[in-house]
């Protein structure tokens, strides 16, 4: 198979970094662009950005000519991850000039013709794209990922919903990373946590009953079920874990949700596509996990993990989800999203 080109805007960024990171090796796709504000356009790309993970970037990338944030001289698809304060316009601009938009960023995450997309969980939410075309007159599309909590907190209830979610109370305990570089100042969280990040819950809240909502035509009806976010960051690094309790019109018993659980699969898995975890979402029966230092990592960082299946006093059960915030919660998100448009024929 040829690889498709790809660029990154905002590719100097952390989620940018995690990008380039997550696409070396892609055998779908070729990362052969990359974009940046104006502060950054026309330095090398080991110039521009501070690179803040693990090793260092791939030489060719390391070597590679930051681009303005222009659409013109881009591949087709471009992943983003540019700061919220200028994403709107730009994700706009390169979706009417024609590219195929799959962003990391929140700015289109909630109009009613975006995708809201986690392919084992709402593949035919693809099909809103139709009336961007229609409506907006793009040649292009934007499609987005969910922020990096609603994420953890959806794969853990999706292989649930079966049995008629209505009320769900989710709790995070969100790491660090998750505020981007520099982030939270350390004499902060350093034995310490802080219980607010904004708008975090209201993002949560909204965001989840529109991925577990139903796809009607030209529109998503939202999940009926209430939801309620208490969103919380924490001394750890990387891994958002999220306690959940649930209320279920149907009753379910333990042995039907933990085989919920143990058997839940989706289209990425059907069709293998590349950056799919082989199980997206893995119950751990020891009493005392997932625990985001040892488990966030397992699978590239693209699985949920739950576990500590009990039942719950006020509502029906109650479990613990974990996610890799800035791999399943971000660009690992993204890319799969990606793959998945490939596989549909969208990216054509
Ligand atoms: P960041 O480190 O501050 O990076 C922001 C990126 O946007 C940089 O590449 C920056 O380029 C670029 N940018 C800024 N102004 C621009 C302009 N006028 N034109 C073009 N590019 C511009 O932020 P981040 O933490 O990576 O987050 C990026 C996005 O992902 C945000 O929307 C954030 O909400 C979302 N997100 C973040 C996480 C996370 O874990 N951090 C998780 C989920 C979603 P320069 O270097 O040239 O300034």
């Amino acid at each position: 198979m040829s690889r498709i080109e790809v660029g990154i805007l905002g590719a100097t960024g952390m989620v940018g970094q995690h990008f380039i990171k997550f696409l070396d090796g892609n055998p779908m796709f070729h990362l052969t662009w990359l974009g940046a504000s104006e502060r950054s356009a026309g330095k090398r790309y080991s110039d521009a950005a501070k690179w803040h993970l693990g090793g260092a970037p791939p030489a060719d990338i390391a070597n590679r000519k930051v681009e303005d944030a222009k659409p013109g001289n881009a591949p087709k698809l471009v992943f983003s991850a540019m700061d919220a304060s200028v994403a709107t316009e730009i994700e706009q601009a390169f979706a009417a000039a024609g590219h195929v938009v799959v962003s990391n960023s929140r700015n289109h995450r909630m109009e009613a013709d975006v995708p809201l997309l986690v392919p084992e969980i709402n593949p035919e939410h693809l099909k809103l794209v139709a009336g961007q075309q229609k409506n907006r007159g793009w040649k292009g599309k934007i499609v987005t990922n969910p922020n990096c909590s609603t994420i953890v907190l959806t794969m853990g209830l999706a292989p649930v919903m079966q049995f008629g979610v209505t009320k769900i109370i989710a709790t995070t305990l969100q790491a660090i990373s998750g505020a981007g570089y520099p982030g939270v100042p350390s004499m902060d969280i350093m034995g310490n946590v802080i219980p607010y990040i904004g708008n975090e819950e209201e993002k949560m809240q909204e965001e989840t009953q529109k991925i577990l909502g139903t796809f009607a035509g030209n529109r998503i009806d939202p999940l009926a079920a209430t939801v309620s976010a208490h969103c919380n960051r924490v001394p750890v690094v990387d891994g958002h874990t999220v306690t959940v309790s649930v209320e279920f019109s149907s009753k379910p018993t333990h042995a039907d949700l933990l085989h919920a659980f143990q058997t839940f699969k989706g289209l990425p898995q059907d069709r293998e596509l590349p950056s799919a975890p082989k199980q997206p979402v893995q119950y751990m029966t020891e009493n005392d996990r997932p625990q985001p230092r040892k488990d966030a990592e397992r699978d590239r960082g693209m699985a949920a993990f739950v576990g500590r299946l009990r039942p719950c006093p006020v509502f029906d059960w109650k479990f613990v989800s974990l996610g890799h915030n800035t791999v399943r919660g971000a660009a690992g998100a993204a890319v799969l999203n990606a793959e998945l448009m490939q596989s549909e024929g969208l990216l054509d």
